[in-house]
């Protein structure tokens, strides 16, 4: 929840920058306030608005690292799309997130998003009714989300803002997994032995005992390397969970048609060989290691 100070423009000075009192809300509209001038804050726009903007722009929130302002009522027709007659204009919300640069900027993006899920459920908007400024007009704004600044793209901005509701679940579990997920110390050598097929099964979750067991006699299971194959008939467990992972038929033997599936799934070259060394094993064993496979 971002906090929200009210600074509604006197209306002998809102009159000169805004259309009308009837906003019918359908839309937010993000936009960045394009000044890295330090102190070019929230507070400072809202007085910059408060004061009468001499460009005769309105818009309806600022937000920064650690507060927003509101100026105008959400019925207030502003104006802070270029055009106007555009739904951007008339039928929005307009957002500034500021950028200055004794701020945080990836907070104020943070609360940026904060803000427009608090503006869609107040309203009752879905998340397709966030709109770029540039979805309207042709103008670069939000610039620095446009741009991905600071690793944060203009769809992670987007799940930002669906994020809130549902961040903390989702944390949690993705959290446990990194923890829960095992990470191998293998060498990246694309020989797949038996210290590999116990990564594998540690990473799968099967008997760890570095056997791939009851497997036929095939290019694949012959370019295995030590002792980590044992031939016989019926399959394996590991070879099965690992059919399961990477979409292939499971029927727990090694062969050419799941080195295929193999290759698909980690984006080596797919021939349904296993080389030796293997191109397709060393990205299997450098995934293990992260922890990542
Ligand atoms: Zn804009």
């Amino acid at each position: 929840m971002v906090k929200v100070k009210r600074q509604i423009v006197p209306a002998n000075i809102a009159k000169n920058v805004t259309y009308a009192d009837k906003n019918p809300v359908n839309y937010i509209t993000v936009h960045q306030t394009g000044n890295p001038g330090k102190g070019a804050n929230a507070k400072a726009h809202a007085k910059l608005q408060s004061n009468g903007n001499s460009r005769a722009a309105s818009w309806h929130y600022t937000v920064d690292d650690k507060e927003a302002y509101q100026s105008f009522e959400d019925t207030a027709q502003c104006w802070h799309c270029s055009d106007g007659q555009g739904p951007g204009n008339t039928q929005s919300i307009g957002v500034e997130i500021c950028i200055n640069s004794d701020g945080d900027y990836k907070k104020a993006v943070a609360n940026g998003a904060k803000l427009v899920k608090q503006l869609l459920d107040k309203h009752n908007l879905s998340i397709d009714r966030v709109k770029q400024h540039h979805d309207w007009y042709p103008k670069n704004c939000p610039a620095q989300i446009r741009a991905g600044k600071d690793g944060i793209t203009w769809s992670d901005f987007i799940n930002m803002v669906k994020g809130v509701k549902v961040s903390k679940p989702k944390k949690t579990q993705t959290g446990s997994e990194q923890i829960t997920k095992p990470k191998a110390n293998l060498s990246v050598d694309g020989k797949w032995g038996d210290s590999t097929t116990l990564a594998l099964q540690k990473a799968l979750g099967t008997p760890q005992d570095g056997i791939i067991s009851k497997q036929p006699r095939n290019s694949a299971t012959q370019s295995l390397y030590g002792n980590t194959v044992q031939f016989g008939n019926g399959g394996s467990n590991v070879i099965v969970a690992l059919q399961k992972k990477i979409g292939a038929g499971t029927d727990g033997k090694l062969g050419p048609g799941t080195i295929r599936s193999l290759q698909k799934y980690l984006g080596t070259p797919v021939d349904g060989v296993l080389s030796r060394p293997s191109i397709v094993v060393k990205e299997m064993q450098r995934r293990l290691n992260a922890g990542t496979f």
